[in-house]
């Protein structure tokens, strides 16, 4: 039997209980915990608060977070790094920072590991890091303790299976995300392994036209330079296609994006072919489903507004805001901070052109109910001061909250 490896981490260290009293302290919120006692719903003077059943916080959030505690707390006098933000929510991260964790960011050339030293402790993020960032630590002999995400992971498996088995991993995401770039960067495993990024239903049209013979390849390899493989070639690697996904995108666009490809693919060249070289996996993961499904379900009886909470860079937030804006006035706002009831105003972004704006008077006049749900990487302090700000935007004292 080998000895254990003592310098890769990927269950915590059993610290659990010893993080528990401080993850309280520092995320959880009086005011959540209000909404569901009160069935998602308070009501105070004209103003009715209703939270989708499921926001905030994720599984694998929660797990990654606590292993970074748990990670401080083993090593309380080692230095210890994260690679990239730990998650895209700026409290959490700078809480860690104030813990004397060191977050690299990466440059134009990708992350600088030139400071980390065999005796330093490196936190892997929920997202996951690239292939050649994992050989490069693990070469290190530093600590490595690993929060990658098992729905991450999972998505990670089919990639691999594609680039093992020849097919191109087209896959519906960002290709600047961390997520994404990790995702891809796992068909490396198999020489000649290939990949494609779409961001949308536009760019997977783009497939669809070249497999038609309607593409150009110079305009091709221009428009896709940075979301495929180096050798990506559009007249060798689109003859097989596995589709899958960045956890945090819009479900339903994900799968119509693989029906739309597999389609396209039968009717070019028969139902045959397809058969033997088009795959598709949902690899959405169920806490973005979850997330999804339940603001679905929010918006069957329509607030007058819907608030949704989370990093401008958090994709799972993103796709609940642009859910939601098919349906209603919404504002997408990074942090509590971004509603100012002094003024009366919201600074938020808009999840289409990606504008950030301040809107005056945001929520009208006379009674109002405000729908309110918040991306997986915000925690439920903050989706609680955003409740207060809005009930102070119409003067009431947050104290009369419970
Ligand atoms: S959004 Fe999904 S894949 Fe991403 S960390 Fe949360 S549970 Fe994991």
């Amino acid at each position: 039997m080998s000895a254990p490896d003592a310098t890769y981490f990927r269950k915590g260290f059993g610290l659990k209980q010893d993080v528990e009293a401080t993850l309280t302290a520092d995320y959880s919120g009086r005011v959540v915990d209000l909404l569901r006692v009160h069935d998602y719903r308070l009501t105070v003077g004209d103003v009715t608060v209703r939270l989708a059943r499921e926001f905030g916080f994720c599984y694998g959030v929660e797990r990654a977070v606590e292993y970074a505690y748990q990670t401080r707390h083993k090593f309380p006098d080692r230095r210890v790094f994260l690679v990239g933000e730990i998650i895209h929510n700026p409290h959490v991260n700078q809480r860690l920072r104030d813990m004397g964790i060191e977050i690299l960011m990466p440059g134009p050339a990708g992350f600088d590991y030139g400071t980390v030293t065999p005796e330093d402790v490196v936190i892997l993020p929920a997202f996951g890091v690239t292939m050649a960032d994992f050989q490069t630590l693990r070469a290190k002999g530093c600590v490595v303790v690993d929060t990658t995400c098992g729905s991450v992971l999972n998505v990670w498996k089919r990639v691999e299976a594609y680039a093992r088995d020849g097919f191109t991993a087209l896959i519906h995401g960002k290709y600047y995300h961390e997520e994404t770039r990790a995702t891809a960067s796992q068909v490396d495993k198999f020489p000649g392994g290939t990949y494609l990024v779409v961001r949308n239903m536009d760019e997977a049209r783009d497939v669809t036209e070249y497999l038609a013979g309607r593409g150009d390849r110079a305009a091709f390899l221009a428009k896709y330079a940075r979301a495929a493989s180096a050798h990506f070639d559009p007249d060798v690697h689109l003859q097989r296609i596995g589709v899958a996904n960045q956890t945090t995108m819009l479900a339903r666009e994900s799968l119509a994006i693989g029906e739309f490809v597999g389609t396209a693919m039968a009717a070019i060249h028969g139902e045959e072919y397809r058969a033997a070289n088009f795959r598709t996996f949902d690899t959405i993961c169920s806490a973005t489903q979850d997330r999804q499904d339940a603001v679905n379900a929010l918006l069957l009886d329509p607030p007058d507004v819907m608030l949704v909470i989370g990093g401008y860079n958090s994709s799972n937030t993103i796709s609940l805001a642009a859910l939601c804006a098919e349906k209603v006035r919404m504002f997408h706002v990074e942090d509590a901070l971004g509603i100012d009831p002094a003024r009366g105003t919201i600074q938020s972004r808009d999840p289409i052109s990606g504008q950030t704006m301040e809107t005056s008077e945001w929520l009208g006049r006379g009674p109002v109910t405000v729908g309110l749900t918040a991306g997986a990487s915000t925690p439920n302090n903050k989706i609680g001061d955003a409740v207060v700000r809005v009930f102070a935007t119409r003067g009431i004292d947050p104290a009369t909250l419970g």
